[in-house]
């Protein structure tokens, strides 16, 4: 009785810490210590299981523990920056199979019919985020295309699929210790989330790992309920919750409806836009040094493509430089910037640039007229005006960052290719823009070599 206080009292210090975590994650000034002490929460809650009663077995646990740490470590250890969506793809799919699990060991305790709906629940929606994650992992990772896969019926398929999964359900509840049901349902719910994810194209995954990331938390939350564990309950519920939150911020960001995003196959078809007439005007780097060397103010504007050339440390010392020749420097950071939430502050932070200089978009766009040169790197989709000027470009009504606003605009991409969206660009036919071709940390190099 004492032991089940004790481990409860354990269990509410551990939510206390999840929930201080999650507030610190908000900035990233205290972002890492967020992380640390949510991990220490957890690590509370984990040794307080252990104390249960109910436990069964140590030394499986043990062997389980020690082999996940060890794919764990080595995982984190070894991922590069660019793929960490693919990797936390991957968590949230093993998170909803392991709630799947737990789902399907309550099952061998004695159950009534909320416990047994509430399995019916983990199940289903661990085996949707198992399977989906996969799946969007597979798609991110070009192991499979990542173009949208729609077929005809497919509406009409999915529909079948839900009415069978909510059939299967109700059988399942009503006869739990035929093992068909419990099979027909776990099968049911690995096809759901093949087929609700394959519409949607690779580019609008992170979104979609970030649902699937709240619907990890929903089956937890459900096997908390199944095996009455009361912080497998609050964890579940504030992954669920944060995980939806994060999804609406993105597609607020783009413009965009969680409903488009699922059903629209966005990326199927070649997008829309006006063509754009007109010349680009490309510029030396000796000649970008010297309107540089000139500037007393000077707007960062990095996108997907800082990302993908790693030239993060390389933009930080040109930051330095620029700052010692008497420029202020800030950083515009746009939330859909690059192919994750966060990824330029993550980047950003990697090269120890000073968080207090990377504005928002609301920050930054009243000011952008007073900037003398805006340098756009590798950013195309979030700095694109036609967002604000073409009704019939599909991002219209986008909120982007308006570099075009500044005196001197120095985009630094490898050609005239599009971003993400696959639009044109109007942006690198403004009088006031100049084009930097080549990969944007040789550029950057070649930037500092001038200024040195
Ligand atoms: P974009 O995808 O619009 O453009 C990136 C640009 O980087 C490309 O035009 C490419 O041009 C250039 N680039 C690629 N490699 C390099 C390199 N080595 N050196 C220099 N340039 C390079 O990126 P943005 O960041 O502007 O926009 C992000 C897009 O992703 C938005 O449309 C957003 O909606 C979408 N998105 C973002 C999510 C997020 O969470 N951040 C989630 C889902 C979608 P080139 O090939 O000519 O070099």
């Amino acid at each position: 009785m004492a032991g089940m206080l004790l481990i409860n009292l354990a269990y509410a210090l551990a939510a206390v810490l999840f929930i201080f975590g999650l507030k610190m994650l908000s900035s990233p000034a205290t972002a890492r210590r967020g992380n640390l002490v949510s991990g220490v929460g957890m690590l509370i809650a984990v040794v307080a299981t252990l104390f249960h009663a109910q436990v069964i077995t140590w030394q499986e646990i043990a062997i389980g523990g020690v082999a996940g740490t060890v794919v764990g470590v080595y995982a984190a250890r070894r991922v590069a920056m660019t793929g960490m969506p693919e990797m936390v793809a991957l968590f949230n799919g093993f998170g909803g199979l392991a709630s799947l699990l737990v789902g399907w060991a309550a099952l061998f305790a004695p159950t009534d019919t909320f416990t047994l709906t509430t399995i019916a629940l983990s199940i289903l929606i661990g085996g949707v985020t198992f399977t989906g994650s996969v799946v969007a992992w597979a798609k991110l990772s070009e192991i499979i295309s990542g173009k949208p896969t729609l077929f005809a019926g497919q509406r009409v398929v999915n529909a079948l699929l839900l009415a069978a999964i909510v059939v299967t359900s109700v059988l399942f509840c009503l006869h739990p210790q035929s093992t068909a049901w419990l099979i027909l349902l776990i099968v049911l719910s690995f096809l759901l989330g093949v087929m609700a994810v394959i519409p949607i194209g690779g580019a609008d995954m992170p979104v979609v790992i970030s649902l699937l990331n709240s619907y990890s938390g929903l089956a937890a939350c459900a096997a908390g309920f199944a095996i009455s564990n009361m912080i497998l309950i609050v964890a579940g519920a504030l992954v669920g919750a944060s995980g939806i939150i994060l999804t609406q911020i993105m597609c607020k960001a783009m413009n965009r409806s969680l409903a488009n995003v699922l059903f629209s196959g966005f990326g199927a078809v070649t997008a829309g836009g006006e063509k754009i007439e007109g010349e680009t005007r490309p510029i030396t780097h000796e000649d970008a040094y010297y309107i540089l060397e000139a500037a007393s103010s000077v707007v960062i504007v990095p996108g997907y493509g800082m990302a993908v050339a790693q030239a993060q440390h390389a933009v930080k010392e040109l930051q330095q430089l620029l700052e010692k020749n008497g420029a202020e420097v800030v950083y515009a950071i746009h939330p859909v910037a690059g192919r994750m939430p966060g990824h330029m502050n993550v980047l950003l932070a990697e090269a120890d640039v000073s968080y207090d200089l990377l504005l928002e978009m609301d920050e930054i766009n009243p000011r952008l007229e007073n900037f003398d040169v805006a340098i756009v790197i590798g950013a195309n989709d979030v700095v694109n005006p036609a967002a604000r000027e073409s009704k019939t470009s599909p991002i219209y009504g986008m909120p982007i960052i308006d570099v075009d606003k500044a005196r001197t605009v120095f985009v630094l991409k490898r050609s005239m290719a599009s971003g993400f969206a696959g639009i044109d660009n109007p942006l690198f036919f403004k009088p006031n823009t100049r084009m930097l071709f080549g990969d944007a940390k040789e550029s950057i190099t070649q930037l500092i070599r001038q200024f040195k």
